[in-house]
């Protein structure tokens, strides 16, 4: 049995569809958007273990005042399923009754309801977000939710259809610890992504391996680096999710990572910009797709100025004792042109000379198509993004309107056969 987050079984809520097919039949249909989608996905598959479906009042409720699930176990995020009094009413649903929520017009799930109910907007914003304000993207999406609350269990009942060029990165939490065991790694580590590498990150996944490595033998290699990159809702102006996930895994096909420490995967969410709420939860999602250990930079998954650069770090250091992975943290990663190389805040003496790898810089480097020097950007990496935007972003690696209204969807569910 493997264990994931709180020390709870995980396990796949997904029935085969010559099974499901009987039990669907006369069930009421509700169709899904893509968040909700992205999480029955989550649930199902156990990247939220040990959610089994969507949360109860009791849960949200203690995960906004305590940061717990109601039976103790440290959780940071409500995971909700919304819906209007009108659609419900309509609908004629109550608790006890088995809804099948459909995706792209295709049977994709069943939700067993067991509650309805309300939960003041603000208060959780303010719990999650510690804002209520309408402009934090995360409480953005909170105010956008439907005014009632669905909780139920979720079974699978046909499994998405990941498109390319994803496929091969959707690796979910009991095939990733197959994937680990095969490669005889002893400590896993994971990076946070939803960048296109520059060398600065290259550098933060190599300093989080020394760190990682510590104490172990030399004589074999014993430890990993997963880059774990966040697929979900885009912004304008964020990196196309092709690029991103296919320039991580250049780092390695290129040779500054290599199988025997590299692996690029992804995950279905959307970004929430929790910040170190975020990071709380970034830590269950890893621990159940087995890492050991889970590095976290400056401001990890903030937005703006809401938090600190390092409150996630001080929110974690709360609750670490109960965690199953351990938080590896790291200072920003620069160029410094006196070292003539990468260095870390806090570690060379040239300040004044550091140049920090600021969005702009990178953007202006895209729009230039010059190549940069190659202690900046790998060129392989630079020349991947750059097909990307040709092959997937309608002439952009970043996200623009085209790409928004056109890019082909990550996954589908397809007809049930
Ligand atoms: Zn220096």
């Amino acid at each position: 049995m493997e264990l994931g987050h709180g020390r709870k079984p995980i396990v796949e809520r997904i029935m085969e569809p010559a099974e499901a097919k009987e039990k669907i039949k006369n069930l009421v249909q509700i169709p899904i958007r893509s968040q909700i989608a992205n999480e029955v996905i989550g649930i199902s598959y156990g990247f939220f273990s040990p959610l089994q479906g969507f949360m109860g009042k009791a849960d949200v409720d203690s995960v906004c005042k305590k940061m717990r699930l109601a039976d103790g176990t440290v959780w940071s995020i409500p995971i909700l399923f919304d819906l209007t009094a009108e659609e419900i009413a309509k609908l004629g649903l109550k608790p006890g009754m088995s809804v099948l929520l459909t995706f792209n017009g295709n049977p994709m799930a069943i939700m067993e309801i067991s509650e309805i109910f309300d939960y003041d907007k603000k208060e959780m914003c303010k719990a999650v977000y510690g804002t209520d304000e309408a402009k934090h993207p995360g409480c953005a999406r909170t105010y956008a939710y439907a005014d009632k609350f669905l909780a139920g269990n979720i079974t699978l009942v046909n499994r998405p259809k990941i498109n390319a060029p994803y496929d091969p990165y959707f690796i979910p939490p009991l095939e990733m610890r197959k994937r680990f065991a095969e490669r005889g790694w002893k400590r896993v580590v994971a990076h946070q992504t939803r960048n296109v590498p520059h060398t600065g990150h290259e550098w933060l996944m190599k300093g989080a391996w020394f760190q990682t490595y510590a104490e172990l033998p030399i004589d074999k290699p014993y430890v990993g680096v997963l880059v774990n990159a966040i697929i979900g809702a885009k912004r304008k102006g964020d990196y196309i999710d092709e690029a991103i996930i296919l320039t991580q895994d250049e780092l390695r096909k290129s040779g500054y990572f290599g199988d025997h420490n590299h692996l690029t995967s992804l995950t279905f969410w959307d970004m929430r910009y929790a910040g170190p709420r975020e990071a709380v939860f970034h830590a269950a999602l890893r621990t159940n797709l087995g890492l050991t250990h889970h590095m976290y930079g400056r401001d990890h998954a903030g937005v703006g100025t809401y938090y600190g650069a390092y409150d996630a770090h001080n929110l974690l250091a709360t609750v670490k004792d109960e965690l199953d992975i351990v938080p590896v943290y790291s200072m920003n990663w620069l160029f410094c042109p006196h070292c003539g190389e990468i260095t870390s805040e806090g570690l060379c003496n040239h300040k004044s000379e550091w140049q920090k790898f600021s969005g702009t810089v990178v953007r202006s480097i895209v729009v230039d198509g010059v190549k940069p020097p190659r202690l900046i950007y790998r060129p392989e990496v630079f020349d991947v993004m750059m097909e990307c935007g040709e092959k997937y972003g309608f002439g952009s690696p970043f996200v623009t309107d085209d790409y928004l209204e056109k890019r082909i969807p990550v996954f589908e569910i397809p007809p049930m056969k």
